[in-house]
């Protein structure tokens, strides 16, 4: 029988798991540092886009077949080390996603009100690690800084009504906060421009049908129209919408405004000890399609930043780490002998969630090829082994069954319309979980 941990439980840690199973004759430990399974699908992924979230009940089928456990409140690194889980199992597949926010690295981003998308995205699903997260949703005034869906998802976020919120799974202090927010002003800056979003048309669409906000797109950004046919079809599709948006400016009619500020880019976020304005330079696109400066400066006024630029993956002791890839360095998965790296760990932070799949079915055939289904006596003592060492430690792992308590009452505690209310505190978590 082969064993394999997998550390992380987001899709591409279920993918993997999904696709080892294909081959069978294995044991699956799949840990995680919190009690709670599914990683980005519950942190990461809308509240208001449940749809998507509904993949978790694929991933619940795994977690339920034999020989496939689900060990949270294990932590890598403190609990237990990858030397350790090298020691207990033939192979280890990092699946620990890029859950930290990636600096802007200007001056005064680490002013208060300047937050990552990590943290503010944690902070409206309920993460543990940033419940406590303080918002200035007191000022009228938000900046968003990047291009891509996460900008869109927090733009829009910021924007609802609470009744747009029925249905979702946000969390209790998140939808209370927002209720009461005073954000009218809402900029998306993109360093460069329309036809260099990272935006999906779906994404892009939804902020032409909010009730209270109204985008507004300045039409002298865009190149001339003919030039969008070059544009692959989703792109095409994206700029279409941002003409459209374009072509109907906000009438006056709903009290927030969400405003796509096309080449530009921050260079300083300033404030008597805290956020109130960002600066901004003025960009033109070079022969390489990269945002060089003009020289040019002005200021946004901002309570809120908050930076959608990017993740990173977290370092490991004992794992290589490459700080400018914020990642571990990896040769079509292998990161050194027997350790693997799958999703946003192996790629780092791009594709959507289905784009894990094929990661997972990589990694499974690299493992199937090194220690073959049914003929492998590597002496090596798996979950017994793991679990001997975790009750050493006094570290008693949240089972896939535990969980199962924990989904029972945030469903029971969900309000009206609301699939779930989220505990959002590993004490409250683990408690609910019985232990
Ligand atoms: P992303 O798509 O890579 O976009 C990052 C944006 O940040 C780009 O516009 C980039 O501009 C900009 N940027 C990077 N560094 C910057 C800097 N120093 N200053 C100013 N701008 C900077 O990343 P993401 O939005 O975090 O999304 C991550 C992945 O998750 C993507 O694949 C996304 O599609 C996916 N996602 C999907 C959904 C959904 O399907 N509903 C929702 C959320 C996320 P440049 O292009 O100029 O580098």
């Amino acid at each position: 029988m082969r064993h394999i941990a997998i550390v992380g439980s987001g899709p591409a840690g279920f993918y993997t798991a999904e696709a080892l199973l294909k081959s069978g004759d294995a044991t699956i430990d799949i840990i995680d540092r919190l009690p709670v399974p599914y990683g980005l699908i519950r942190f990461g992924v809308a509240p208001d886009h449940q749809s998507i979230k509904a993949v978790s009940r694929r991933y619940e089928k795994v977690a339920l077949t034999p020989g496939v456990r689900f060990l949270g409140n294990v932590h890598l690194g403190a609990d237990v080390s990858s030397e350790e889980l090298l020691h207990y199992y033939d192979a280890v597949v990092l699946a620990t996603g890029a859950p930290l926010d990636r600096r802007l690295g200007i001056p005064g981003d680490d002013l208060p009100g300047v937050v990552g998308s990590a943290a503010f995205v944690g902070w409206y699903n309920g993460h543990p690690d940033f419940a406590d997260l303080a918002l200035p949703l007191d000022q009228g005034d938000a900046v968003i800084v990047g291009n891509g869906n996460v900008a869109l998802d927090c733009a829009r976020i910021l924007a609802k009504t609470p009744g747009e919120f029925v249905g979702s799974d946000i969390v209790a202090h998140a939808f209370e906060a927002l209720g009461s927010s005073a954000i009218r002003a809402i900029t998306i800056l993109g360093r460069r421009g329309p036809h260099q979003i990272a935006m999906t048309p779906k994404e892009l669409g939804e902020l032409g049908h909010l009730e209270a906000a109204a985008p507004l797109v300045d039409p002298d950004d865009f190149p001339p129209a003919g030039t969008d046919a070059a544009l692959d079809p989703g792109q095409r599709k994206s700029v279409e919408l941002l003409r459209g948006f374009a072509a109907s400016p906000p009438d006056g009619s709903k009290p927030r405004t969400i405003t796509f500020d096309f080449f530009a880019k921050p260079i300083a976020i300033e404030g008597e000890g805290r956020a109130e304005r960002v600066i901004v330079e003025r960009t033109a696109l070079g022969p390489d399609g990269q945002a060089r400066g003009t020289g040019q400066t002005y200021a946004i006024p901002a309570g809120l930043v908050i930076s959608c630029i990017g993740y990173a993956s977290p370092p490991i002791p004992g794992v290589p780490y490459d700080e400018a890839l914020g990642r571990y360095p990896n040769r079509d998965g292998l990161v050194e002998e027997r350790m693997f790296a799958v999703g946003w760990a192996r790629r780092g932070p791009t594709g959507t969630i289905g784009t894990n799949r094929p990661d997972g079915f990589a990694v499974a055939e690299a493992i199937d090829a090194a220690f073959p289904p049914g003929t492998t006596d590597t002496g090596r003592d798996g979950p017994a082994g793991l679990d001997r060492l975790l009750a050493s430690r006094g570290c008693d792992p949240v089972l896939f069954a535990d969980w199962q308590k924990i989904e029972a009452a945030e469903v029971a505690a969900a309000r009206a319309g609301a699939p779930r209310e989220k505990l959002v505190r590993v004490p409250d978590l683990l408690k609910a979980s019985g232990h």
